[in-house]
C-alpha cells in the first residue's frame, strides 16, 4: 500500500470559556493541521498536529503546514509502513517531529484501516478500554483552583495537574496547599506544572514549602540544565515535559535518572511509531509518563488514546486531552469523548474516527 495523494488542511478550534491560561501564554483559539493520506488501493487516512500557539514549544501552526509542504512530493508512492515511511520523512527534512507526526498518525489509520485492526492492536495491543485521562487547572486563584479540584475529584478523574508559574511563588505553595486540602484521601493523583516557568530558586522553594503535598513537579523550569541543577535538592519526583523533544533526549533523560517519569506528547516526539519506542523505553525504566495531546481534536485525541490503552497501566499517567475545551467534534457519533475522567479507547479498524470532512473546507494545499 503506497501514498498516492496528500491533502492538507487548516481549522480553527475556538478554547471554549477561555483563555486557557499558561505560566508564559493565554490561548484563545488555536489553529490545527489535518492531514489526508489517499492510498494506492482507495484506502483514506487521517492525521493531525495542532502547537498550543507559538510559545508553548519550538512549533507552531504555520510551522506545520510549511514543514508539511517540504515533505509532500517526496512522501508520494511511499509504502505506508511506519519504518520506511518515518526514514523516508528524516530524509526530506530534519526535525520537525511535530509536522511529521500528522503524517506518521494518518498512516497508522490506514494501515490499521488496511489490517482490519485497531491503532492500539498496531502498537502492540490495548490493555484496557477505559483509558485514564487527568484534569489540568489553568492558571487561577487558590480558590478557584481548589473549587475546580473539587469538582473533578467529584467527577471521578484519577489526576489532577495544577499549573503553576508566571506570578510570585507564594501564590502557587497556597494554591497547592488549598488544592491538597481538597483532595487528600481520595487518591486523585497530582501534579504541578510549570510549563518551563520558575527560576531554580523559586523551584526548590515550592518544593520545600510543600514537602508534606506527594506531587510532582512537572517541567518546574526552563532547561535540562535547570533540573540536572535542583534534581539533588527537591524532595519531589520531577518528570519531563517540554524538554523531551525526541527519543535520544527521552533516552538520555531516564537513563541518566534525571527524571521520574515524563508528560509526553505524541506529536512532540514525532507520531505514535516513536511515541511506541518511548513507551517500551519506559516501561524498562520503571517510568510512569503520560501520552498526551499538545492540543487538536478527535484525530490526535484517538492517536493518543490507543497508545495510551496500550500502557502498562501502573505506568500511565493518563491521556490528557484538548477536548473539554472543543465547541464539537470531527466525528459527532465517534468523537473522542471525557467521561467522569476516563476515555472510552474508539473501536473499528485505524484510528476509528471518521471526521466529517466538509468542517475543514477546501484544503490549503493537495500533492
Ligand atoms: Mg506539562
Amino acid at each position: 500500500m503506497k501514498i498516492t495523494e496528500i491533502h492538507i488542511y487548516r481549522h480553527e478550534l475556538p478554547v471554549m470559556n477561555g483563555p486557557y491560561k499558561l505560566a508564559l501564554a493565554d490561548v484563545w483559539s488555536l489553529s490545527t493541521t489535518l492531514v489526508k493520506l489517499v492510498a494506492d488501493n482507495g484506502l483514506i487516512g487521517w492525521g493531525e498536529t495542532c502547537p498550543v500557539g507559538p510559545t508553548y514549544a519550538e512549533s507552531h501552526a504555520d510551522g506545520a503546514v510549511a514543514a508539511l509542504s517540504v515533505m509532500a512530493t517526496g512522501l508520494l508512492g511511499t509504502e505506508v509502513l511506519p519504518v520506511p515511511l518515518h526514514r523516508r520523512m528524516d530524509a526530506l527534512l530534519t526535525g520537525h517531529n511535530y509536522a511529521k507526526a500528522a503524517i506518521d498518525i494518518a498512516a497508522h489509520d490506514l494501515l490499521g484501516k488496511h489490517l482490519g485492526v485497531s491503532v492500539s492492536d498496531l502498537l502492540g495491543g490495548a490493555v484496557t478500554d477505559s483509558v485514564p485521562s487527568y484534569y489540568s487547572t489553568v492558571i487561577g486563584t487558590p480558590d478557584e483552583t481548589a473549587r475546580i479540584a473539587a469538582e473533578k475529584r467529584a467527577e471521578g478523574y484519577p489526576r489532577l495537574q495544577v499549573k503553576v508559574g508566571g506570578r510570585a511563588v507564594e501564590e502557587d505553595i497556597e494554591i497547592l496547599h488549598k488544592v491538597w486540602e481538597v483532595i487528600r484521601g481520595s487518591g486523585m493523583r497530582l501534579a504541578a506544572d510549570g510549563n518551563r516557568s520558575l527560576t531554580t530558586r523559586d523551584a526548590l522553594r515550592l518544593s520545600r514549602e510543600c514537602l508534606h503535598i506527594p506531587f510532582i513537579m512537572e517541567q518546574p523550569c526552563n532547561t535540562i540544565e535547570d533540573l540536572q541543577k535542583i534534581r539533588p535538592q527537591v524532595s519531589h519526583g520531577i518528570y519531563m515535559d517540554e524538554n523531551g523533544v525526541n527519543l535520544n533526549t527521552a533516552i538520555t533523560a531516564a537513563g541518566t535518572g534525571l527524571v521520574d517519569g515524563f508528560g509526553m506528547k505524541v506529536t512532540r516526539i514525532g507520531g505514535l511509531h516513536p511515541m511506541r519506542a518511548f513507551r517500551d523505553i519506559c516501561a524498562a525504566r520503571n517510568l510512569p509518563h503520560t501520552c498526551d495531546d499538545s492540543w487538536g481534536g478527535d484525530i490526535i485525541a484517538a492517536a493518543c488514546t490507543h497508545i495510551g490503552a496500550t500502557v502498562a497501566p501502573e505506568l500511565l499517567e493518563g491521556v490528557w486531552l484538548a477536548e473539554p475545551y472543543n465547541a464539537g467534534h470531527y466525528d459527532p457519533e465517534n468523537g473522542i469523548r471525557i467521561e467522569g475522567g476516563y476515555i472510552k479507547r474508539p473501536q473499528g479498524p485505524g484510528l476509528g474516527v471518521l471526521p466529517d470532512e466538509a468542517l475543514f473546507g477546501a484544503p490549503v494545499a493537495s500533492y
